[in-house]
């Protein structure tokens, strides 16, 4: 059975939205579908080519790049949401943040917006909450992309990449063909220390590199009351 996430991060058995992240390919396409974190699925046609270049020696194998370069796979946000049923749904599904941190700022450049929505605190890790209002990824992109992030704490501490991150296109939050909102998420542990006051979030888009010119990170100094 394939299990989706939705949005409100409640468990679906929808697997007419899943599709491979690393080619692209729907459940019907292929034989198997390994569901991962959020959105992401891996085939098992991509597994085997994982593995084959998990065998190669060469750092950069032809097989590695031309996974690596395939453009991403978008899932679109489901249009509507079930109810979720707390009452039976299993403990390590209720995922509700004990701390919601607002932010709502936003940045431009080159077309594009960048803004963080909230700060969201779990028991164990954090989340940035955001919306990257960009033009549309080109239709068949088979992997997801990802916006990197580096969070800088005013007490020293450091937080780089994400954990389970997940990103979705919300063609229900805005009508310009020139722009598709995606919304997406990066995951961050451990939690901040309490005496964490100012915490400077940069944020890249890796396929920036290969901008004219080159698109440089975001950059917030977040205030955390
Ligand atoms: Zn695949």
């Amino acid at each position: 059975m394939l299990l989706l996430v939705t949005k409100d991060g409640v468990m679906s058995t929808d697997r007419s939205l899943a599709r491979c992240s690393f080619c692209g390919r729907h459940a019907s396409e292929v034989k198997h579908l390994v569901a991962g974190p959020g959105a992401a699925y891996i085939c098992d046609e991509c597994l085997q080519l994982c593995n084959e270049i998990l065998k190669d020696p060469a750092p950069f194998s032809p097989q590695a790049l031309e996974l690596a370069s395939r453009p991403p796979v978008v899932v679109a946000a489901p249009q509507t949401t079930p109810t979720p049923d707390k009452e039976s749904a299993p403990p390590a599904l209720q995922h509700e943040p004990h701390r919601v941190i607002t932010l709502e700022v936003e940045q431009k450049q080159q077309g594009m917006t960048l803004l963080l929505q909230q700060l969201c605190y779990y028991a164990q890790d954090f989340e940035i909450h955001y919306l990257w209002i960009r033009p549309p990824f080109p239709a068949g992109f088979a992997f997801v992309p990802r916006l990197i992030f580096s969070l800088h704490a005013d007490t020293g501490a450091q937080w780089a990449g994400d954990r389970g991150g997940m990103i979705v296109a919300r063609t229900d939050l805005g009508n310009d063909p020139e722009h598709t909102v995606y919304q997406g998420s990066a995951r961050f542990r451990p939690l901040p220390e309490p005496e964490v006051k100012q915490l400077l979030v940069r944020a890249a888009d890796p396929l920036g590199q290969f901008e004219t010119p080159i698109l440089p990170p975001w950059e917030f100094e977040v205030h955390i009351p």
